[in-house]
């Protein structure tokens, strides 16, 4: 069973979608306390009042800012005492073919996915390594491996699948394991602006002929935040009903 009794964590975008489900699962699994790092405030503040006291923070944070960052990293620390867990969950994507794509899109988005994994990882790694533990998930993507209309997010979760195995070798040592997930359709929001055509072709390109749910998608994060997986670093966990490009 992985179960997080005791363990304090950071989820970023946890206020809603892929990020709010891995909250409600790390609390139901039994974290001391989880504090959600979310660029909209009240969004955070109605996920954490789901929950009892002061389990789950609800911190007003841009990943994309190393200050702000900073500033989120201190606040949860005084709060917890210690960060055992960190899923660098925020992502966004701004779709364009390559050559319409502005560097405008190709910043926000390098901004955010990637500078902001780097940045809650700097911050949090010194603390895991004093402590000699510590579990970090990153959320990639199955469009790291390529996808037309996304070179952006693509070129974001591609990098991030190299931060996660090079971490992994580099923390090893000092008891911390770093892993990814790559989702593939999973209904959030950010799924939710799909025209209806496109998600029709979608579903039929899926071998499991449906898109995945957030609940799913939290269970594997929750495997390799959790103890089972005290053995697994640097891998790349797939969550897309059987969908390899
Ligand atoms: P959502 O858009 O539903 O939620 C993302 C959350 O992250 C929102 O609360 C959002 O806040 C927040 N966020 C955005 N930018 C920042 C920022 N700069 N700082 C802090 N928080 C921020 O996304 P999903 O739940 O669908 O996706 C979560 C992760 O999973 C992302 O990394 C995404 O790339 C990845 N993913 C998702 C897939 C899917 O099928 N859904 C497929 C593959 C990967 P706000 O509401 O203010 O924007």
């Amino acid at each position: 069973m992985s179960d997080l009794k005791g363990k304090y964590a950071v989820v970023t975008g946890g206020a809603r979608g892929i990020g709010a489900a891995v909250v409600k699962r790390f609390v139901a699994e039994g974290a001391a306390g989880v504090a959600i790092w979310d660029y909209d405030e009240s969004a955070a503040k109605e996920t954490a009042a789901l929950y009892p006291g002061d389990r789950v923070l609800a911190i007003r944070c841009d990943v994309s800012d190393r200050e702000n960052v900073k500033r989120c990293a201190e606040q949860t620390m005084e709060a917890f005492g210690r960060i055992d867990i960190l899923v660098n969950n925020a992502g966004i994507c701004r779709d364009a073919l390559f050559v319409n794509m502005s560097e405008d899109q190709w910043d926000k988005v390098l901004r955010t996915n990637l500078n902001g994994t780097y940045y809650c990882t700097a911050e949090v790694v010194p603390g895991m390594i004093a402590s000699g533990y510590g579990k970090i998930v990153n959320i990639s993507s199955s469009a790291a491996h390529g996808n037309v209309g996304q070179a952006n997010y693509s070129a974001s979760k591609a990098a991030i699948l190299g931060l996660t195995k090079t971490l992994a070798r580099e923390l090893a040592a000092k008891g911390i394991t770093v892993n990814a997930v790559s989702p593939c359709f999973i209904e959030t929001d950010m799924m939710n602006g799909i025209p209806e055509t496109l998600s029709q072709t979608i579903l039929r390109m899926i071998p499991m002929r449906r898109m995945g749910t957030t609940d799913e998608l939290a269970g594997a994060v929750l495997f390799l935040a959790g103890d089972d997986s005290r053995f697994v670093t640097g891998i790349e966990l797939p969550v897309n009903g059987g969908m390899f490009t």
